[in-house]
C-alpha cells in the first residue's frame, strides 16, 4: 500500500548506527526559492510513496533541503580514495547529505540530497551542484535503469536561482538520489589507510550483514574460518563489478571518473559526472574533457575496474592475512568479465550463443566502427534491419561501405549456422540493442529548456529512456545521429 505523506514512510537511518567517526550529522543548507523541476513516480513507488505526494509543498521542502525527512537522521559520510591513479587521502560527502532510509515494498533505499551545501568534507568546494550536472545525473541514472544496467536511482530534481560559480555563473540545483547503499571502495580505503582495522572490520561487517549476508553462510557441516566472510565479500563485489563493466561496454557508456571513491560496493553505477554514451565509436574514446591522459577511456574501463578492485582487496588485507586467498578472488575477475562481455556482445550480434571462434567477428566490427567512427548505438540497432534484408541503413553508417558490406556477409553466414528464422533473430537483437540512449546533445537540449524552467524535455527523455528498446512513433529525432553542434559539447569534472 502506498503512503500518503512523507511522515507515513517511517524513515530510519541504519548507517547512523555506525560509530560517529563514519560521518558528521548536520542539516542541509536549503536552496532559496526552490522549484520542483521534475519528480520520478517510478522511483517514488520503490519507497511506497503515492505519486500524489510528489506535488505537495512538504515534498519540495524535504527535497530542497529545508526540512529533514521525518524520522531520518541527516548526515554526510566520510571516505577516501584514489583519484586518477593517485592516492588522494580523505574525501567524503562534500556535497551530499544522507537523509535516511526507507523500507519499500521490495527492499530498503537510502535517500541522499546532492548539492545541499557544504559539509566538513567539502575541501575547496562550495557544496553545491549546478543545474546542468543535476539534470545529467537525474536523467542518466534512469536511462541506465531502463537499459537494465545496475545503478543508483533518482527521485527528484529541484532548481533555484541561487548563483553558483564554475567557469561562468550558473544556478544551483539538488538531485535526490536513491540507493540501497552509497558505500564506496573508498569507504574501505579510508580505514585501511588510517591503520584502523577495528573500524574497517565494523564497516565490512555492516556491509556484509546488510547487503551480502550469504558471505556468512558456512558450507554444510564446516565451521567458518574468520577470514571467509571478507574473502566472500571481495568475491561478490568482484563479480558484480565485472558484470557492471560488461554492461557498460555493451551500451557504449563511459563513466569518465572511475576513481575508487566513485566505485559502489554494491556494483552499481554511481556518481554521474562527465559520463558519456558514445556517438561516433572510438575504442579509446575519452568522454571527460579533464582526463587528458585518457586513463578512463572506453576500452580501459574493464581493466581500471580491476585496478580499483585491487585497491579494495588491499584494504581488506588489513582484515585478512591470506594474501593468496584475496589474490585468487581478484583473479576470477577476468573470466567473469570476459564471459559476460561475450554473452552480451553475442546477443547484440544476434547469435544464439557465443562461440570462441566468434572473437574475430566481434573484433573486426569494433575495428571497423573505430576506423569509420560509426555511431555506436545505430550500428548495433541497424544490424537487425540488415538481418531482415535491409542492409543500406547499416552500411550507410560507414565511410568504407564495401568493408561494412563484407563484414555483414560474414555475420549473415554465421547466423546461417544457427539456422534461426530471420524475424526471430531480428526481434531478439532489438531487445538488446537500444534505439534511445542519453546522447550528450539530448541531455544538452533538456538542460537548455530546464534553464528557462521548462521540464518538458526532461519528461520526454525520461519516458523514452525508460523503454529504450521500443521505437515510439513521432520521436525519430531522439534516435537519430547527433547534429553537428554535438561535437562541440565538452563535459568535464566541473559540475
Ligand atoms: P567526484 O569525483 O565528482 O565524485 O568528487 C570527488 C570529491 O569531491 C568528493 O568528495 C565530492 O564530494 C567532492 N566534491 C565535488 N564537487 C564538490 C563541490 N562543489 N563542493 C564540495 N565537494 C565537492
Ligand atoms: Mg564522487
Amino acid at each position: 500500500m502506498s503512503a500518503h505523506s512523507l511522515s507515513e514512510l517511517q524513515a530510519v537511518n541504519s548507517f547512523a548506527a555506525l560509530p560517529d567517526a563514519f560521518y558528521t550529522r548536520l542539516a542541509p543548507q536549503p536552496l532559496n526559492n526552490p522549484r520542483l523541476l521534475h519528480a520520478n513516480a517510478e522511483a517514488a513507488a520503490l519507497i511506497g510513496l503515492d505519486p500524489a505526494v510528489l506535488d505537495t509543498p512538504e515534498f519540495l521542502r524535504v527535497f530542497s533541503g529545508a526540512e529533514p525527512l521525518p524520522g531520518g537522521d541527516t548526515l554526510a559520510a566520510v571516505y577516501s580514495g584514489h583519484q586518477f591513479g593517485v592516492w588522494a587521502g580523505q574525501l567524503g560527502d562534500g556535497r551530499a547529505h544522507l537523509l535516511g532510509e526507507i523500507q519499500g515494498p521490495a527492499g530498503a533505499w537510502e535517500l541522499q540530497l546532492k548539492g545541499a551545501g557544504m559539509t566538513p568534507y567539502s575541501r575547496m568546494g562550495d557544496g553545491r551542484a549546478v543545474l546542468r550536472s543535476s539534470v545529467r545525473e537525474y536523467l542518466a541514472s534512469e536511462a541506465m535503469h531502463g537499459l537494465g544496467v545496475p545503478t543508483t536511482r533518482a527521485l527528484a530534481l529541484v532548481a533555484s536561482d541561487d548563483p553558483v560559480w564554475r567557469e561562468t555563473v550558473e544556478t544551483a540545483a539538488i538531485v535526490t538520489r536513491m540507493s540501497p547503499s552509497f558505500v564506496r571502495f573508498g569507504s574501505f580505503e579510508h580505514w585501511s589507510s588510517r591503520r584502523q582495522p577495528d573500524m574497517l572490520k565494523t564497516l565490512a561487517d555492516y556491509v556484509i550483514d546488510r547487503y551480502y549476508p550469504e558471505c556468512r553462510a558456512a558450507s554444510a557441516g564446516e565451521p567458518q574460518d574468520a577470514a571467509a566472510p571478507y574473502i566472500g565479500l571481495l568475491r561478490e563485489v568482484t563479480r558484480r563489478t565485472a558484470l557492471l563493466m560488461a554492461d557498460w561496454q555493451a551500451v557504449g557508456f563511459c563513466h569518465g571518473v572511475m576513481n575508487t571513491d566513485n566505485m559502489s560496493i554494491l556494483g552499481l553505477t554511481l556518481d554521474y559526472g562527465p559520463y558519456g554514451f558514445m556517438d561516433g565509436f572510438r575504442l579509446g574514446h575519452v568522454c571527460n574533457h579533464s582526463d587528458s591522459e585518457g586513463r578512463y577511456s572506453w576500452n580501459r574501463q574493464p581493466s581500471v575496474a580491476l585496478w580499483n578492485l585491487y585497491r579494495l582487496g588491499g584494504s581488506l588485507h588489513t582484515l585478512v592475512q591470506d594474501v593468496d586467498g584475496l589474490r585468487a578472488v581478484l583473479d576470477e575477475y577476468e573470466g567473469v568479465f570476459t564471459r559476460a562481455f561475450h554473452d552480451r556482445m553475442g546477443a547484440k550480434l544476434g547469435l544464439a550463443a557465443w562461440r570462441p571462434a566468434d572473437e574475430p567477428l566481434l573484433d573486426d566490427l569494433l575495428k571497423l566502427m573505430d576506423a569509420n567512427q560509426a555511431d555506436f548505438t545505430l550500428t548495433w540497432r541497424r544490424l537487425a534491419d540488415a538481418v531482415s534484408g535491409r542492409r543500406a541503413p547499416f552500411e550507410d553508417l560507414f565511410i568504407d561501405r564495401p568493408a561494412a558490406a563484407a563484414w555483414l556477409d560474414r555475420l549473415l553466414a554465421r547466423h546461417a549456422q544457427d539456422g534461426r528464422p530471420a524475424a526471430e533473430v531480428a526481434d531478439a537483437m532489438n531487445r538488446v540493442n537500444p534505439l534511445y540512449v542519453l546522447r550528450n546533445h539530448l541531455a544538452e537540449e533538456a538542460i537548455r529548456a530546464a534553464k528557462s524552467g521548462d521540464a518538458s524535455e526532461i519528461d520526454t527523455l525520461m519516458k523514452l529512456l525508460r523503454a529504450p528498446f521500443t521505437a515510439q512513433v513521432g520521436y525519430e529525432k531522439y534516435a537519430s545521429l547527433p547534429p553537428d553542434w554535438a561535437n562541440g559539447i565538452e563535459v568535464s569534472c566541473s559540475s
